[in-house]
């Protein structure tokens, strides 16, 4: 595929997003300028991201160290704002504080005091979402997709707030698997609006994905984490 053929697919993936977006936002009467979307381009090469920000997106999300590290250097000249996603290892934080902007999988205190720690010897200020388990299983579910447990989300979003190089920006989940998704992002609306009471600038509620996100801009979303949507199908990958 030429560079110009995948620019072709790429802004109609964005433009469908796009429509999507606005329908949702109709429908829930809320202001799309409140929707921030942002593109997660694991598995997907450098190039795309390069192309994808000609297009005007300016947010990237990746969700393993090891592959945005290369591809955040490789797009350094860019204007982009990096979200990392995935279930983040204490000794990984060095690294993602050195590119990440915002950490959307803070789910323990012990990553806390890491990225902390790593942000201030990096010079560098991270924002970071508390990433909450909605599954029944609070320890992250047999997915292991990570995230707190709901009852520790406000101790954790308080140790955030109080940590040097941190700025707590909000709450993060990803719906419970084969389930339906509203009643999980109701139930995340109602942790963040909690959090906003001792924390009024944390506003950033990111939910929604691919398959629902028009669920979650129902439910009060900001941030959209959308990669199959825009950038078509991934390879399985094997971890
Ligand atoms: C991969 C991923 C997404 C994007 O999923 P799609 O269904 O492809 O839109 C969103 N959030 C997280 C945490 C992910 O790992």
């Amino acid at each position: 595929m030429t560079p110009q053929e995948r620019t072709a697919e790429l802004a109609e993936g964005l433009a469908a997003v796009r429509a999507r977006i606005a329908a949702a936002c109709a429908a829930a009467g809320r202001d799309e300028n409140e929707i921030t979307l942002i593109a997660v381009t694991k598995t997907f090469p450098a190039s795309d991201v390069r192309l994808l920000a000609g297009l005007g997106l300016t947010e990237v999300a990746e969700n393993r160290d090891q592959e945005a590290r290369p591809k955040a250097a490789e797009c350094a000249d860019l204007p982009l704002t990096w979200h990392f996603v995935g279930r983040l290892q204490t000794n990984k934080a060095r690294a993602v504080a050195g590119y990440a902007d915002v950490v959307h999988s803070v789910d323990r205190s012990r990553l806390v005091s890491a990225l902390s720690e790593s942000a201030v010897r990096a010079g560098r200020t991270l924002r970071c979402l508390v990433q909450v388990s909605l599954e029944e299983d609070a320890a992250g579910g047999p997915a292991g997709r990570g995230g707190a447990a709901p009852d520790a989300v406000p101790g954790l979003a308080d140790e955030i707030a109080g940590a040097a190089g941190l700025r707590l920006g909000g709450v993060m989940a990803v719906a419970p698997l084969g389930a339906d998704p509203l009643p999980a992002f109701t139930r995340l609306a109602g942790l963040a609006g909690e959090i906003r009471r001792n924390h009024p600038d944390a506003r950033i509620v990111s939910a929604g994905m691919s398959g629902d996100l028009e669920q979650a801009i129902a439910c009060g979303a900001t941030h959209l984490r959308v990669g199959t949507a825009l950038l078509g199908g991934r390879r399985a990958i094997v971890r």
